[in-house]
């Protein structure tokens, strides 16, 4: 049986249920036995538990990596250090697995010029890596290069493609794994040639990204994780 708390009213006319922050509520009125609410939400159990694990993931989303002091970049953590300097720039050190974030004195919002001087460093990062791949991916699918490539903030989607030719991805791909980026952009190559989902479209990933299936069910576990806004 799900766990849940019952409140009562008297002016209620019908049973009805609610999820929040992952608790159940159920509202019913006075003069409802027990037992049939009971048997009622085992008819429900389903969605409700669907409900818990999507609340679930939202609340798993990645903390600010300004507060936890780390950032991962490909799937791989790098810690984060703040320093106040001359100029404000970013800097990486491979070797140390150090993102350095260098804010001038003379700026008076810190904290936001550390934010975007790491997306600025995310943003580089990604547009290199989607620069080399989709160079590499248009050869292997016999497919002339995009128009134009563009990775900004999206909050539902990973990238997009329009009729122009333009191909955009989402700035927190930055922070997944490379072989989960690159099925993100087999799929948007593939929708110059099929503006759609259809099966001819599924066909032509799955020629050109065998493992679609898990790359996208890697996202859909651990997506959620990726964004911290
Ligand atoms: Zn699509």
């Amino acid at each position: 049986m799900l766990d849940y708390t019952l409140k009562r009213s008297k002016r209620r006319k019908t049973v009805a249920i609610k999820v929040a922050q992952q608790q159940l509520t159920v509202y019913a009125p006075h003069f409802v036995p027990l037992g049939d609410i009971e048997s009622w939400l085992v008819s429900k159990k389903d969605w409700v538990q669907a409900q818990i694990a999507k609340q679930t993931s939202q609340a798993q989303m990645q903390q600010l990596p300004l507060e936890t002091g780390v950032i991962n970049l490909f799937n791989q953590p790098l810690a984060i250090k703040l320093n106040k300097g001359k100029s404000s720039h970013w800097q990486q050190n491979e070797r140390s697995s150090e993102l350095s974030l260098s804010v001038s004195s003379r700026v008076k919002n810190t904290e936001s010029k550390y934010l975007s001087l790491l997306e600025d460093f995310l943003h580089h990062k990604l547009e290199s890596y989607l620069e080399m791949r989709i160079h590499d991916y248009c050869l292997k699918m016999q497919e002339a290069l995009p128009e134009q490539l563009k990775v900004q903030h999206y909050k539902r989607r990973w990238g997009s493609c329009n009729q122009r030719r333009e191909l955009t991805f989402n700035l927190h791909l930055a922070c997944a794994p490379t072989w989960v980026i690159d099925y993100v952009i087999v799929h948007e190559l593939a929708h110059l040639k099929y503006m759609n989902h259809s099966s001819v479209f599924w066909q032509r990933v799955s020629r050109f990204y065998p493992d679609y299936k898990k790359a996208s069910q890697w996202l859909k576990v651990n997506g959620s994780q990726l964004r911290w806004q």
